[in-house]
């Protein structure tokens, strides 16, 4: 599947509803309750062959392009959050592995990571920062043939459920960085305890602790000294996905209210004859077609030139993920009392968003550069 046309975009988003509504959306409520694993979701995307959506076919994926991404989290995200960052964590953590690794290391990681048989994650966080990741201090120190990596990696998705850990260290002064492909079985690697979380619950959350953690040579992404550009090529990439789950959020948000306020009677008639009913669900309406309108517009300029996309990148993440915090709150808002219980969807929805607002860069870390490229400076 390379890129598609509009048709084609349209008859993948069909499908990947379907499988939403049947195989997902059934056990959302019960992942968030338990915060387990989204079991029921994950077997429904490796028996479709999602899992290998954006990975070239030479390496057993679909070689989905950015928007084919985009449109299947939308899909997933609506019907539930945790399902779809269990789907693209793998996605996005991989792509400086798939453009500047070296064959061996594509072979052995990225191969049965296509097929669903291991899982990645993305170890770039500390305790002392996200948002400054010039700051990193997780060390890589080259010893003979090997590298020593010692440092603390904190709130990574897919902490111990992960075999394969992509981690930022530094190899050098200032922005000198290497990406690291770490394995869950080797000497040294132990995880902090899961965090408890204000949403996407069934997404297992935790620190990655390296202590003396000793790798060949080989296991190095590309250029040792070159990690930090591959980082920030990866953002790029990563945070229309994130963007996407965000809009997929505030368009189930959308919907469950739309159906509620049509069925909830007050003063002798549906609520949604009222005119501030009304005023706020075209509210809702505004913000989410306009975001979509923006990240399919960021996709298209990503697809073009990524170096000079960079900020619309990030104007696609702020937007979708403000629009989600907005819609979802609205969206609870318009459920009265009922929308503070765990029985309707739209509370769960509204935790789920927040997160949107704050992974793969803040949105104060957006706007910075959203700014930065305005004022080209
Ligand atoms: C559930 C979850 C999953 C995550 N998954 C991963 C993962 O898989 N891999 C990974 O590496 N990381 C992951 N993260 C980490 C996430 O990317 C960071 O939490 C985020 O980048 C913010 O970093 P911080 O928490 O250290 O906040 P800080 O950087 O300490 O920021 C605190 C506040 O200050 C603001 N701020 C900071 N600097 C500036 C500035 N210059 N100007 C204005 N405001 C500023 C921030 O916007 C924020 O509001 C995850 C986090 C969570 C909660």
């Amino acid at each position: 599947m390379k890129a598609m046309d509009r048709d084609t975009y349209e008859q993948f988003r069909d499908n990947v509803r379907r499988l939403a509504v049947d195989k997902v959306a059934p056990h959302s409520a019960k992942v968030d309750a338990t915060r387990s694993l989204p079991v029921e979701s994950l077997k429904a995307f490796r028996d479709a062959n999602l899992i290998g959506l954006p990975f070239p076919e030479e390496f057993g994926g679909q070689g989905g392009d950015l928007m084919a991404q985009v449109i299947c989290i939308e899909e997933i995200a609506r019907v539930c959050a945790t399902s779809a960052v269990s789907l693209f964590t793998s996605w996005i953590v991989l792509d400086p592995l798939v453009r500047y690794g070296s064959k061996k290391l594509v072979e052995e990681i990225v191969y049965p990571v296509a097929r669903a048989e291991k899982v990645a994650a993305w170890c770039l966080t500390e305790p002392k920062g996200g948002s400054d990741l010039a700051g990193v201090t997780t060390k890589a120190e080259r010893k003979g043939d090997n590298w020593v990596l010692n440092g603390t990696k904190r709130f990574i998705t897919n902490a111990t459920w992960a075999d394969w850990y992509m981690v930022l260290a530094r190899t050098g002064e200032k922005r000198t960085f290497g990406i690291f492909a770490v394995h869950r079985d080797d000497p040294g690697v132990s995880f902090g305890a899961k965090e408890k979380k204000m949403g996407i619950r069934g997404s297992p959350t935790a620190d990655v602790i390296l202590d003396n953690v000793t790798i060949p040579d080989s296991r190095v992404v590309g250029d040792p000294l070159k990690g930090y550009d591959y980082m920030t090529i990866g953002l790029t990439n990563s945070r229309p996905v994130v963007a996407a789950e965000a809009l997929g959020i505030a368009q189930g948000a959308l919907d469950e209210a739309v159906k509620y306020t049509k069925e909830r009677q007050q003063f002798g008639q549906p609520i949604a004859r009222f005119q501030m009913i009304r005023g706020m669900i075209a509210d809702m309406a505004i913000k989410v077609e306009s975001s979509r309108a923006m990240l399919y517009r960021a996709v298209e300029m990503i697809d073009a030139d990524p170096v000079q996309a960079r900020a619309y990148a990030s104007i696609a993440k702020t937007l979708c993920s403000d629009t989600a915090m907005s819609v979802t709150t609205d969206a609870v808002q318009l459920h009265g009392g009922y929308g503070y219980l765990e029985d309707y969807p739209v509370e769960r929805m509204m935790r789920d968003a927040k997160i949107t607002q704050i992974y793969e860069g803040t949105n104060q870390i957006q706007r910075l550069i959203i700014a930065k490229h305005v004022l080209q400076d």
